[in-house]
């Protein structure tokens, strides 16, 4: 049900006349709870990909289809609604609001939606699964790179998403730091059943996946089973 499909997806840019394929006919089934890493060489479209897989952009060519449902023909606000039903994201940068607590920056996602349930509630015990109870109230300044990127996951499982997709998330943290995050994402990942598809340059993460994706030139050149 909660499978991601891509049938022969293509996606092109053209800027100043000069037209780019950064995806060439995709083709990608990807399992309920699946722990994915997507590798490859530094414009291989990695993070087109996953901005597809995300909902934040449409193949020019090719169909994603979440379960049965296609995304291609959903309109733009139907699009809004799926993506925070169904996805949560995290970044190479955090992308935290500075002016916001820890659980303030946690609940954001929420202030725009009337949900059924408490928020401040749902964020704290996000905020404790994650190992930050005692900075609730810190700022994002006050918080060290890791911590930073522990809120910035609370966030993306607010809504309790089936998928999490993560571009570069150790990607900034030293290795140490990077290791306890991907462990992190790993435990929630079987805790709660939320596929994880992250993009990395490391390939000794990704060898710890359930599944490798290796990308070249838009093309995907190889997929196999990790160690996980
Ligand atoms: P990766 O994440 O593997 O580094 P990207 O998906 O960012 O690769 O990029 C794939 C190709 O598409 C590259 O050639 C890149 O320059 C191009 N590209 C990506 N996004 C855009 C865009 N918004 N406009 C034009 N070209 C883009
Ligand atoms: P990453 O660090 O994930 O590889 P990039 O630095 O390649 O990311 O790209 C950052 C953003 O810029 C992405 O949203 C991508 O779509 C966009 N982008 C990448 N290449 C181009 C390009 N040639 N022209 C315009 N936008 C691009």
């Amino acid at each position: 049900e909660h499978s991601i499909q891509c049938m022969e997806v293509e996606k092109q840019f053209t800027g100043d006349g000069i037209t780019t394929n950064a995806l060439h006919q995709v083709n990608l089934k990807l399992k309920k709870g699946e722990f994915v890493a997507v590798v490859g060489p530094s414009g291989s479209g990695k993070s087109t990909l996953l901005s597809l897989l995300g909902t934040l952009d449409r193949p020019t060519n090719g169909e994603i289809l979440y379960g049965e449902q296609s995304v291609s023909k959903m309109k733009v606000n139907e699009i809004a609604d799926f993506r925070f039903e169904n996805i949560g994201f995290i970044f190479q940068q955090f992308h935290l609001l500075p002016t916001l607590t820890a659980l303030e920056n946690v609940m954001v996602p929420l202030f725009s939606r009337r949900v059924p349930y408490n928020k401040k509630e749902r964020a704290l015990q996000l905020l404790e699964q994650v190992g930050l109870k005692d900075k609730l109230n810190s700022l994002p300044s006050q918080l060290s790179g890791g911590q930073q990127q522990r809120v910035a996951i609370a966030r993306a499982l607010i809504h309790e998403p089936h998928w999490l997709l993560a571009d570069e998330p150790t990607g900034n943290l030293d290795s140490e730091t990077g290791e306890v995050i991907f462990q992190l994402v790993s435990q929630l990942n079987k805790e709660k059943g939320c596929g994880v598809i992250f993009v990395t340059h490391d390939p000794l993460l990704a060898g710890r996946a359930d599944r490798i994706i290796e990308m070249k030139d838009g093309e995907i050149i190889s997929d196999a089973a990790g160690e996980r």
